[in-house]
């Protein structure tokens, strides 16, 4: 074993950091990224710059609004803004997110709450933005509407991941990967991603079972929803949930698609099944009606660009008959 370059107190519960190429010895860490020592990261994660040749352009965040020119109508909203376009800002320096698979990054300003947004700029929440930008499309990564959904989780996760979840020290950023690094104890903390299923229920006269939660807008009716437990499979969290919710029991799970859904974190997994027994019993903390419906008698439905409202037009369309 090579002579470690510099010993750190470490609780040895950091499984993130062989993944992150550091050596660990005895409970301490001993190397860093590449043969990098700890000293040499302290040094490096503050000459990361932006590199505005891979990266495609800029979104300014205010909480969970993006910034805009004023001059930009709502019906306008362009995927990216140009670096010029923000420096009348005076905001912090653009931080740069990778690409996916190597592709190009992008460059996002996390304006903190109290900035005094100048007159010429103005606020547009994101949910509103998501749906202007995604249209009748669900939005995958690859499709417009993705560079934003990826942009907003990384900018929460850079939010919420200042301090080490073990030691307390405050985080930096990894010098070549996502990832934030603490100096003290070497733990490394990746964004991280909630996997969530969305199902849509049918019966054995092709009527949907659409629901209402008590978080949605009144007169709206979607589909039952609810995130994975550790250690549970997919197929067994739409089960559960459906059980849980309206006291359903179903067969024949099968994906359909997915969505990134950043509010907060998730990564939407959608789903149909079929009804099998049991009769309506909604759970009354999130769910207050449902109701089987036929397609030429709905209900007011979530908004195009989510991926419920993908999955009920699929069944009206006759995709799951
Ligand atoms: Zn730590």
């Amino acid at each position: 074993m090579k002579k470690p370059e510099t010993q750190f107190p470490c609780r040895g519960q950091h499984p993130g950091l062989l993944a992150a190429k550091y050596v660990v010895y005895k409970g301490c860490l001993i190397g860093g990224f590449e043969a990098l020592s700890i000293k040499h990261l302290k040094h490096t994660h503050k000459e990361i710059r932006l590199n505005t040749d891979v990266v495609q352009g800029v979104y300014v965040f205010q909480g969970n609004t993006l910034v805009v020119p004023v001059h930009i109508p709502d019906s306008r909203i362009p995927e990216f803004l140009p670096f010029e376009a923000i420096q009348d800002l005076d905001a912090p320096k653009p931080f740069e997110i990778p690409g996916i698979g190597g592709g190009p990054g992008i460059g996002t300003v996390d304006l903190a709450p109290e900035f005094p947004l100048p007159p010429q700029w103005r606020k547009i929440p994101l949910r509103q933005v998501i749906a202007l930008m995604t249209g009748r499309t669900v939005v995958s990564s690859s499709s417009l509407g993705g560079p934003i959904l990826r942009a907003y989780h990384i900018i929460q996760w850079r939010r919420e991941s200042r301090f080490c979840g073990s030691c307390g020290s405050p985080n930096q950023d990894a010098p070549q990967e996502l990832a934030r690094v603490c100096p003290v104890c070497g733990r490394v903390e990746y964004p991280r991603i909630a996997p969530a299923i969305i199902v849509i229920i049918i019966n054995d006269q092709d009527q949907a079972l659409l629901a209402h939660n008590k978080q949605f807008v009144p007169g709206i009716y979607s589909l039952i929803a609810g995130f994975n437990e550790a250690g549970e499979t997919l197929e067994s969290t739409v089960a559960r949930e459906i059980q849980e919710e309206v006291g359903l029991s179903v067969r024949d799970i099968r994906y359909v698609t997915s969505q990134p859904w950043p509010f907060p974190y998730s990564l939407m997994l959608g789903f149909s099944a079929r009804y099998t027994g049991g009769s309506i019993q909604v759970d009354g903390v999130e769910i207050e009606d449902a109701h089987w419906f036929d397609r030429d008698r709905l209900p007011d439905l979530p908004g195009l660009g989510s991926v419920s409202r993908y999955l009920i037009n699929q069944w009206i369309n006759g995709t799951f008959s």
